[in-house]
């Protein structure tokens, strides 16, 4: 049986939907499989598979508790029409790269992979552990997750979702996505703070335990959906696999040859899946970790010490401006070899002094990593680049990876085939976007560029964004963040 133990402490017996129900540990710690488990199939199977039978037999190895047919289940009701392709993550090659594009779902963004499967898991989770109280899930969003945790949870029988955001701290696309959210069980809000305001007023929330018992007494049981729960990073693994296997069946690699993944990163959970793919029996030679100019992960990969002590960047990659990657803290727990001292020490350190360093056998454990970075100049220059010589338009935040990607090669001339880890339509980012390719889109607005955009690429615009302009809105409210308390207070009767 795969079992669950955290990262700051050995804990026996957590099953996975224990695991998942409580998100994370009592002493702060991350939940982590025990043992990484190993694949007991055939990679060579795996390129006539189709995306759900992938994901069964992968998550199957991680969730053991959770029986076939309750598991099939939560399969099919995530990776449906909700996706615009059957194929759910197709793998598109240009003259330089390939891509394997993570945003065909509801909201567009990678986070879509897992939070469409995450509401599943909580409501098998609820009834392997026998909880009866509805599940309220708080977050605080810069944007992709808050949207991709709505549709997940949006209409889902025992759940509630609540999620606030900086009013003026995200894309109109994004606002509009959100405030426009249908479902009885969904809460939308607008905070006058940034984006940091809004997490600390939820963390006080989930901190405040006469808030919780209050809670409780009316039948309600706080969660959150963001990246370290182990029920949102397990089904991240599977597409790994699901690019491996388009590789091979296009001829692109034989099965047992090696490829190499590109990660746009922040939090570090896109990469840490694909970490685990690897120790799980993937072929992947180097994992290469691509950041914007909040560059801490470039500089622990460089020099073994991360360090948050900087001034934070606003950049046009705005998912990965990030300067604490929660889920690294996954990492050090398996690159120490279960140490959980000495990862509660880093953790501690990293509270304290705001940075750690690791020693020499943890430096050895990620030589398969390699880190870069790219700015704002850049990021637009490869967009406009590849736009034109390959004529396919990537997001900002792939155009990170690819800038990374191109360092990686020239500096190395590995000739691996690459995967670039496509993490965003460019729809979502339209302004941006299109004012790399042309300066004279600079003063437009976003739901114009959508059409401009359209007019530029062809194809489907893709349902999400198909009338926002115009869909009605059905969130209104905007608080202080002192009010966030008594706004999850009037929205739990
Ligand atoms: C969340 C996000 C990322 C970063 O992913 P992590 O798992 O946090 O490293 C990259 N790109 C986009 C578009 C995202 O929404």
């Amino acid at each position: 049986m795969s079992l669950y133990t955290s990262t700051r402490k050995k804990l026996e017996n957590i099953t996975a939907t224990k695991a998942i129900l409580q998100g994370i540990s009592e002493e702060g710690g991350l939940f982590v499989p025990a043992s990484i488990p190993q694949i007991d199939f055939n990679l060579e199977e795996t390129i006539h598979w189709e995306y759900k039978e992938l994901a069964y037999r992968v998550i199957k190895l991680f969730f053991e508790d959770i029986e076939e047919k309750d598991l099939k289940y939560c399969i099919e009701n995530a990776y449906d029409e909700k996706f615009d392709t059957q194929e759910i993550t197709p793998l598109v090659s240009t003259k330089s790269a390939h891509f394997l594009e993570l945003f065909h779902g509801p909201t567009i963004a990678f986070k879509d992979m897992a939070l469409s499967i995450l509401p599943y898991f909580m409501l098998t989770s609820k009834k392997y552990n026998k909880e009866t109280k509805d599940i309220v899930i708080l977050t605080a969003t810069s944007g992709d997750t808050g949207k991709a945790a709505l549709e997940g949870f949006a209409n889902v029988e025992g759940t509630k979702i609540i999620v606030f955001f900086p009013e003026e701290g995200v894309s109109e696309v994004q606002k509009r996505q959100m405030v426009t959210q249908e479902g009885a069980n969904t809460l939308v809000v607008g905070v006058k703070g940034n984006f940091d305001d809004c997490q600390t007023g939820v963390k006080e929330v989930f901190a405040d335990k006469l808030f919780e018992k209050e809670v409780y007494e009316k039948n309600y049981k706080f969660s959150s959906a963001n990246s370290i729960n182990i029920g949102r990073l397990v089904p991240q693994v599977v597409y790994y696999f699901a690019a491996y296997a388009k590789l091979a069946g296009q001829g692109k690699l034989k099965v047992g040859e090696p490829m190499n993944v590109v990660v746009p990163t922040g939090n570090f959970g896109n990469i840490l899946a694909a970490y685990y793919a690897k120790q799980m029996g993937l072929p992947i030679k180097k994992l290469i970790c691509a950041s914007n100019t909040n560059k801490v992960l470039f500089d622990f990969f460089e020099e073994g010490t991360y360090d948050r002590n900087r001034d934070f960047q606003l950049t046009i990659s705005p998912s990965m401006d990030i300067l604490i990657s929660s889920n690294l803290e996954r990492l050090l727990y398996h690159i120490s070899n279960g140490d959980t001292e000495k990862v509660a020490q880093m953790m501690d350190s990293l509270k304290m002094d705001g940075k750690y360093t690791i020693n020499e056998t943890m430096k050895k454990n990620i030589e398969d990593f390699y880190g870069g970075y790219a700015d704002d100049d850049m990021t637009k220059a490869y967009i406009k680049q590849i736009y034109e010589q390959e004529g396919y338009l990537m997001d900002t935040h792939t155009a990170v990876a690819y800038a990374v990607y191109d360092k990686y090669i020239k500096e190395t001339k590995d000739e691996t085939p690459s995967v670039i880890i496509s993490t965003a339509s460019p729809y979502k980012f339209t302004s941006s976007v299109m004012t790399a390719i042309d300066s004279k889109y600079q003063n437009t607005d976003d739901f114009t560029l959508l059409d401009e955009m359209h007019d530029l690429i062809k194809g489907e615009m893709p349902r999400a964004m198909d009338q926002i302009g115009t869909k009605e809105i059905k969130h209104k409210g905007v608080c202080e963040v002192n009010e966030i308390k008594n706004i999850v207070r009037s929205f739990l009767v």
